[in-house]
This record gives structure tokens, sequence and C-alpha cells, in this order.
């Protein structure tokens, strides 16, 4: 069986730890390959070729460093499907979705392309007489990148683009159920030039996190996954003294009001619940519904749930396999629970029939209606094709129960009322709000990021707040000629 190697200071890197973690086929339930999970020692050798690497990369010309990434791009843009293949076969999402998650990621790239204009610092002439003050902003190092599963490509490209145009080095920590994306980018950015030690990759578990998250040498952390290691990671590293963004988990709301086009509703609560198998953490997982239309609106996702294909993403089926049998066998529970609990389970994906093996990691699209608001169902982060329906009065209930919950990472309403839609954008309390759009990703030139438990640290990922996480800004106060001075002057040094 293959193993995925770490890629270290520009070559695959096979480490120190004998330590294998599998990995899956999700459409076929077969372990195809084993992935290595670092030792501390593994952890060291790659900060140490990123730190080698770093000196000649922040020294290398803005001109040279972007000519590097355009590089990248044009050939990512060629290869853009045999990465999708890869993302397919270890995640399952379809491909037309694995495409769509590099486009995603490639945005941020194209963004950061203009990066000498947006790293550009300020200069103001003659502040004081003969004194000019001005602002460069310098990459900060070594930096470690740590992503999840549901993104192999985009989540990481949420970060790359950013941190190398900035003229930083960096650690990869992909997740250990997909990592051959990671290695075949490390590859690509070799190929367009890239020195070696400037892009590496470590693969591992908590041992090669925690490593990256101690080690000295490394100067930032940005982790993307669920919201009990993003909180781990954000206190740990920030107790070791780094600059830290960590994106959380999520329990994402769809509000529905009644003066909303019902069809246009359906079609966005069923993208948005079903898309990548319900594995994106921008994914509507609640239907808040008001009564008076709750029944018409069921009605009309059942009918679109019932036209899913489920199957390999290979056969040009609309869903996929979820991403491994345990998280399966997890999501699966949660429709158990909610028949206990009472709740009324409107369609059921267990038992589904999906276009593919039988050991593949299948579960259907699900809807369940009356989901109660103390019931774990509702207050878990589930991370399946699960979606939930919780039914309320009016808008003012609608984020009210919003805003109970313990996430703030998206949030839409359905409606055609503009006043309506701006109570809700200013009272609701999520990051990012979608008004009749269900999964409002920010696109590359605004900012990613949740509120509340949904991130930790107050800078988001890519747009500005990118530039900014990647950079240290310095101000410098100069005189010309220096002229010395004839006396000394204790005092705070005034302006004049
Ligand atoms: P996860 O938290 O299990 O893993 C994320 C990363 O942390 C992986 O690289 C993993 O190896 C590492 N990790 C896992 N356990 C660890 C531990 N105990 N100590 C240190 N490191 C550990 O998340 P996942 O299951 O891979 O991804 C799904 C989660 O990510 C969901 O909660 C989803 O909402 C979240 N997510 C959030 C965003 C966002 O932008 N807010 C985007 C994508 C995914």
């Amino acid at each position: 069986m293959s193993i995925v190697d770490h890629f270290v200071a520009g070559r695959p890197y096979a480490g120190s730890g004998d330590r294998l973690g599998p990995v899956f086929d999700p459409a076929l339930g077969v372990e195809t390959r084993r992935v290595r999970l670092a030792a501390p020692e593994d952890v060291d050798a790659a900060v140490a070729a990123a730190t080698a690497a770093f000196p000649g990369w922040r020294d290398m010309s803005w001109a040279r460093r972007q000519e590097v990434l355009f590089t990248f791009r044009e050939a990512l843009n060629r290869r853009r499907r045999e990465l999708a293949e890869i993302i397919t076969a270890e995640h399952g999402k379809v491909l037309s979705d694995a495409e769509g998650e590099i486009a995603r990621g490639q945005e941020v790239l194209e963004f950061a392309l203009g990066m000498p204009h947006l790293a550009r610092g300020g200069y103001s002439e003659n502040v004081s007489t003969g004194v000019d003050v001005y602002t460069v902003r310098q990459p900060l190092g070594p930096v470690a990148v740590i992503s999840p599963f549901n993104f192999p490509a985009m989540v990481p490209m949420w970060f790359l683009p950013m941190a190398l145009a900035t003229g930083n080095t960096v650690v990869l920590k992909p997740s250990e159920k997909d990592p051959s994306a990671a290695n075949w980018l490390a590859a690509l950015l070799k190929e367009a030039g890239l020195p070696d030690g400037v892009f590496n990759v470590l693969h591992g578990d908590k041992v090669a996190v925690d490593g990256l998250l101690d080690h000295p040498g490394v100067q930032a952390v940005s982790f993307v996954g669920s919201t009990p290691i993003a909180r781990h990671v954000y206190e740990r590293a920030t107790r070791a003294g780094k600059r830290v963004q960590a994106l959380g988990g999520a329990k994402n709301h769809m509000l529905v009001l009644p003066d909303a086009d019902l069809d246009m509703a359906a079609d966005a609560a069923v993208n948005a619940a079903f898309g990548s198998a319900g594995e994106r953490c921008m994914a509507i997982s609640v239907l808040a519904v008001v009564d008076s239309v709750a029944d018409d609106l069921i009605g009309r996702i059942r009918e679109r749930i019932g036209r899913i294909k489920v199957g390999d993403g290979r056969r040009g089926c609309d869903m996929g396999p979820l991403v491994t049998g345990e998280h399966r066998d997890k999501v699966a529970g949660y429709i158990d629970e909610a028949e206990k609990d009472g709740a009324e389970v409107v369609v059921d994906g267990r038992g589904v029939r999906a276009d593919g093996p039988a050991e593949g990691f299948w579960l259907g699209p699900t809807l369940i209606d009356r989901v109660g608001r103390d019931s774990r169902v509702y207050t878990d982060e589930i991370f399946g094709p699960v979606l939930s329906v919780v039914r309320v009065r009016d808008l003012a209930e609608g984020i009210h129960l919003i805003n109970d919950g313990a996430y703030g990472n998206g949030t839409a309403v359905f409606t055609t009322n503009g006043g309506a839609a701006r109570t809700f954008q200013r009272e609701v309390q999520a990051g990012m709000i979608g008004i009749n759009v269900p999964i409002p990703v920010p696109v590359s030139f605004y900012s990613f990021g949740g509120w509340k438990q949904s991130m930790f640290g107050d800078t988001k990922a890519y747009g500005e707040q990118g530039v900014h996480f990647f950079t240290r800004e310095k101000a410098i106060t100069s005189r010309w000629p220096a002229t010395g001075t004839r006396e000394f002057d204790l005092g705070f040094p005034q302006n004049a």
C-alpha cells in the first residue's frame, strides 16, 4: 500500500517516526493508502527547513516572488482536474464540487498576486520640521497552517498565497484524513520555482499540531477545524507567544420569513444543507421557518430531496459519501437521537441506495422537523447531510434563536422585505450574513471568519485582514541630513 510522505525542504521526507494513519476512498469504503504521522523530530525538521529558507525568500524582490506565484496560478489552472480527482478520491465530495473548492482557493491566490500593492506602507513628509514618517510591512518568518478534512485544497489556499506573497515561509499540517492534496500543491509550487523549504508539508495528528504550537521557531498559526481544537490551538499557541487565528465549527441557521420566495428558499436550503454532504463549515444545518409557511416550504424541500442522486463523486452524482465510516455512523446516530427526542424525521437518509458499492460511507439527505431546542441534534454541530427544522413565530424570535446559539459563523435570511433584512443584518450575531444568499462566504477581497465560538483571535482569514495577519508593521521616523543636536532634552519628543 502506498504511503503519503511529508514534504520537507523541497522533497518527500519519510521522517523518523513509524506511526501511520489510514486514508480511505470513501465511495469505495476501502483503505487506499497510509499517511505518515509525524514524530516530534519531524516537526523540528520541517520548522528547520522553513527557518533556513526564510532569509532568502524574504529578501527576494516582490517582482520575483510574484513571478513564482503567477507561474503556480497558471499551472493550477491547467491541472485543476488532477487535483479535483485527488480530493474526490480521499474526501468523497463530487468532482464538480472539488473543482469548485479549488476555484475558491484560487481566488485568494489571485488576490495575493496584488500583494505588492496590498502590503504597501504609508509615507508622511515633514511631520515635524525636516522629519518624515513612513511605515513598511515585513513578514513574520516561518508560520504554521493547520487545516481540516473538509476542504483539503481551499482552506490551505486561504492562507498559503497570503503567507508566501508577503515573504513568510510555511509549514502546512493538513488533515490526516485526506493528506494527498497538500503534497500535490507542494510539488506544483516547486515546479513553479518556489525555493526549497519555503513551503513544507508535515502530516500527522495531535503530536504534529502540538509540536508546531510549542515550537519557538513558528511565529504564527492559522488554524481551521472544530471548535474544541480551535480553542486548544488558540490557548496553547498564544501562551507560547504566537500570533493566532483559529477558526472553529458552526451551526448555521437559515431564517425564512413568510414573504420569501419559497421556491428560491427551498433550492437554497437544499444546496446549502446537502452540498458536499453537509461537510461544510458554512453549510446550513438549521432551517428556522415562520410557522405559517413551514409546511409549504418543507413540502418543496422534500420534493427536491427526492431528486438528489447520491453516489460515487466520479459518476456524475449530486452528493457523495461521508469522509469515513466512523463519521457516517456518528452522523446517523443523530438521526436515531432525533427520533428518541420526539422529532419528526420527514426524509430519512439511513439506508439510502447509492450509486456505488455498498461498502461506501453512505448516508442520504435527511430532513427532520420539529427538532427540540434543547436536543443535541439542534445544539451540536453534526457536520453531515442532516437539516433540522425549527419553527418560529416571527423575525424577532428567529433572530433570538440564532443569537442564543454558541456559534456565530454564517447565517442567512430569506425575505422580500428590505426592512426585515436590514433588521436581521444589524441584530444577528454572526460573522457572515446572507440576504437571500444561503452560503455567504466572502469573496477573496473581503475576509472570512465567524464570531463567538466559531473563531478565536481577532484577525480573519484572507482579504485585508489576511495581509495584516501575515505581516508586522514598522513605523520609521527619520530626519535627513542628521544635523546632530547641541543640547540634550529628556522631555517627550514634540512635533514642531
Ligand atoms: P478537526 O478539528 O478534527 O481537525 C482539524 C485539524 O486539527 C486537523 O489537522 C487535525 O489533525 C487536527 N487535530 C485534530 N484533533 C486534534 C487534537 N486533539 N489536538 C491537536 N490537533 C488536532 O476538524 P475536522 O473534522 O478535520 O474538520 C471539520 C471541522 O472543521 C468542523 O467543525 C467544521 O465546522 C470546521 N471548519 C471550520 C471552518 C471555518 O472556516 N470556520 C472551515 C472548515 C471547517
